[in-house]
């Protein structure tokens, strides 16, 4: 029986299982797929984290976080959670191999993954000329041109990373208005081969056997249609949370959530089920941070603690 099952290894999972370890719980095990680190670690510049002066890449900055966790106890296992029921005072979690586990407490720390845009070809040409992650992909299109699709701070930040490597970088938004940070969109205007197609749908990716050849936008102004001929289109349009392994057999979840599938905590990251936690970009009202994350993270394992007294 775990004392507390931590379901995902980013920076809230990670700064959990640092905070509940090292708070004296003896049995704490982060179920984690891939390389502990999250979402962030596709991110090739971050300038916010705070005490972190130089800009660095989401690899670096994650890089120290696992092996400080696991120093005070936390193990990781790499298997993915793919239900958590709840019977009596006691969590049943099963993996997508058939294996079962049992925890007296859960914290859901599985974040989002990138959302699809719906345009003609998306599903097609993706891995074949459409990414969603510049530091991965960038490379292959160096001194090529490139689009970049959406105007918050994921689509501006990389399109500016990119704008190092690639020869043109098409930022292709819907509106002409971005949600980015002040800071971010005076860095993508200051980049000289960043042209701004704004106002505009995406109407289709085209390509063939090879893979992407182009994208075609349609002017929401007067209706024009213009072809950009890039081989490498990149789509930052927001993230979808990954509520999965809290949906039951009947298709509720299994505690409270919203519309969009957020779950509903308090200031403790309590949910609406007594000893299940949610932390990080899966709760509502989460403001997308590394750092906040890594706060969620921290404030569920002390009141886990406690919780479990
Ligand atoms: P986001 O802020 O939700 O922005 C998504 C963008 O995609 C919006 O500009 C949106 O257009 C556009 N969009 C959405 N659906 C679309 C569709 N179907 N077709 C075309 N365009 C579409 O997402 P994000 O940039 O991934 O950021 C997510 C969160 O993480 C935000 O809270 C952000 O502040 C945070 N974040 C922070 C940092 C940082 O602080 N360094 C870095 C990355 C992300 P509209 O504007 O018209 O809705």
């Amino acid at each position: 029986m775990l004392d507390l099952a931590i379901i995902g290894g980013g920076p809230a999972g990670l700064t959990a299982g640092l905070y509940a370890t090292r708070g004296g719980l003896g049995n704490v095990t982060m179920f984690e797929m891939g390389m502990p680190g999250g979402q962030i670690t596709g991110s090739s510049e971050i300038e916010n984290y705070p005490g972190q002066s130089e800009i660095v890449t989401g690899m670096d900055l994650m890089s120290n976080w696992p092996e400080q966790c696991q120093r005070f106890g936390l193990k990781h296992e790499m298997n993915q959670i793919t239900t958590i029921t709840k019977e009596g005072d006691t969590f049943k979690l099963s993996a997508v191999d058939g294996k079962e586990y049992e925890a007296k407490t859960v914290l859901m720390a599985t974040g989002s993954v990138p959302r699809r845009a719906g345009f003609k070809g998306e599903d097609e040409f993706f891995g074949r000329g459409i990414s969603t992650c510049a530091t991965c992909d960038g490379f292959f299109y160096k001194g090529k041109e490139v689009a970049v699709i959406g105007g918050g701070d994921s689509a501006l930040e990389e399109a500016v990373y990119l704008s190092k490597m690639c020869s043109k970088v098409y930022l292709v938004h819907r509106r002409d208005t971005y949600r980015a940070a002040p800071s971010t969109i005076e860095h993508m205007k200051a980049a000289s081969n960043i042209e701004e197609v704004t106002n505009v749908d995406v109407e289709e990716v085209f390509g063939d056997m090879s893979g992407v050849l182009g994208l075609k936008v349609k002017s929401k102004e007067n209706g024009e249609i213009r072809d950009l001929p890039t081989p490498g289109v990149f789509v930052f349009v927001g993230r979808n949370v990954l509520n999965e392994p809290l949906k039951q057999e009947d298709g509720s979840f299994l505690c409270d959530t919203n519309n969009a599938g957020e779950v509903v905590v308090d200031l403790k990251m309590q949910t609406s089920v007594k000893g299940l936690y949610a932390a990080g970009d899966i709760r509502i009202d989460a403001a997308k941070q590394v750092v906040c994350a890594a706060a969620d993270g921290a404030t569920a394992a002390v009141n886990i603690i406690e919780y479990l007294g």
